[in-house]
């Protein structure tokens, strides 16, 4: 029972699915403990034809055949059998396909015809090969980017709250005002390169913590938060320095438990019911999450490496703790912990116009060479001799 129920928690309940003709949402079955489609319904979007032979269903999808025995969980494909986690079944008359075929099985087998987006649950069928030839978009000049890309930035803290007040800022600054002067840097610096930004505040106001990530909806690719570092008062207060980049995870060290503590504290701002570690607990137990912490995390490297090559800090590396904000984007997503306030020398930089500016620039490098990165794995996996991830 506990295991059914947990298996339920890890499921999608509906894939999209985007054709040039339309899309189409088709909700997930999971009445056998394995997520299922209603062959009926994918036939819409998909274009896809069923055969039911006694218990030999015949599917045809872009004029290719998969062979299905009802009960049997397995499919062949051009001569050879795969496995599957289920077996189709038969429910109220319709022929039920499991889930795993139409999103590993399928855009394996026909890479240049559909992708799946674990982030999204979606499948996108891409136009055939020809169409692509003709209409494959020029790079954009100054990135090299061809695809449409959104980015949200999230300043953080704001409003009532201040952030951390540090020791070492210019005298009324606090980390809400470096967040957002470099925030505000960020996305313009962005916009500048060809991309999309959201910036969650673009004032000094309060943004629940729960409510960030909401920003990073179906057109966004990644999440950026921003943040300034501060030591508790003792020996190494004033003398730890530099930048560090977070992706979410359980927290490994003391320093990244404190870190995490730090900026979760938002939540003491902030009307929301999330405190109980809702969304952490929800995204912690997601199928998708292997795929979302390696690209957080290669996110967070190329990030990490160019902030670390502009500061005057030192280079602390790439980070893991369980940040609230970070939890619930469900996209690639970091947490730039941009120096410390407590320290002279990061103080200086980061409340300096320069500094605040070096940093921008330096994230939206990070954040551009990933997003190449990305481009090029696309490409690959949907080019004639590729392979799917
Ligand atoms: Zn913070």
């Amino acid at each position: 029972m506990m295991v059914l129920m947990m298996l339920a928690a890890l499921l999608p309940q509906q894939v999209l699915i985007a054709t040039s003709r339309g899309q189409a949402s088709i909700p997930v079955a999971n009445e056998t403990g394995t997520a299922a489609v209603a062959a009926v319904l994918l036939a819409q979007p998909l274009g896809l034809t069923v055969s039911l032979d006694g218990a030999a269903a015949h599917v045809t999808l872009n004029n290719r055949v998969f062979d299905f025995d009802v009960g049997s969980p397995f499919f062949r494909f051009d001569g050879a059998a795969y496995p599957l986690v289920g077996a189709p079944y038969i429910a109220r008359d319709t022929l039920f396909l499991p889930l795993h075929w139409l999103a590993d099985h399928v855009p394996r087998l026909l890479p240049d015809r559909y992708r799946w987006n674990p982030w999204l649950a979606r499948l996108d069928e891409r136009p055939s090969p020809a169409a692509t030839a003709a209409a494959a978009p020029t790079p954009n000049p100054i990135t090299g980017l061809r695809l449409a890309h959104t980015i949200v930035v999230d300043p953080g803290h704001g409003g009532i709250d201040p952030g951390n007040p540090g020791l070492t800022l210019p005298r009324g600054v606090t980390e809400k005002d470096i967040t957002l002067g470099i925030g505000k840097l960020l996305g313009a610096e962005l916009v500048r390169r060809g991309l999309n930004v959201v910036l969650t505040r673009a004032t000094d106001t309060l943004i629940d913590l729960a409510s960030r990530p909401l920003f990073c909806r179906a057109d966004c690719d990644l999440f950026v938060s921003i943040h300034v570092n501060a030591m508790p008062a003792g020996r190494r207060q004033t003398q730890v320095n530099g930048v560090e980049t977070y992706f979410v995870s359980d927290a490994k060290t003391e320093d990244q438990k404190r870190v995490a503590q730090m900026e979760n504290d938002a939540l003491r701002f902030s009307n929301s019911a999330a405190a109980d570690g809702g969304p952490l607990g929800f995204i912690l137990n997601d199928l998708q999450l292997n795929e979302y912490l390696r690209e957080s995390a290669r996110l967070a490297e190329l990030v990490q490496g160019k902030v670390a090559g502009v500061h005057p800090g030192e280079d602390r590396g790439v980070q893991q703790g369980p940040f609230l904000v970070l939890a619930a984007a469900r996209r690639p997503s970091i947490l730039v912990e941009t120096g410390f306030a407590t320290n002279r020398n990061d103080g200086a930089f980061l409340g300096s116009a320069s500094g605040q500016r070096k940093i921008a620039m330096a994230i939206a490098d990070g954040i551009v060479a990933y997003l190449l990165e990305f481009e090029r794995k696309i490409a690959g996996a949907g080019g004639a001799g590729g392979h799917a991830r």
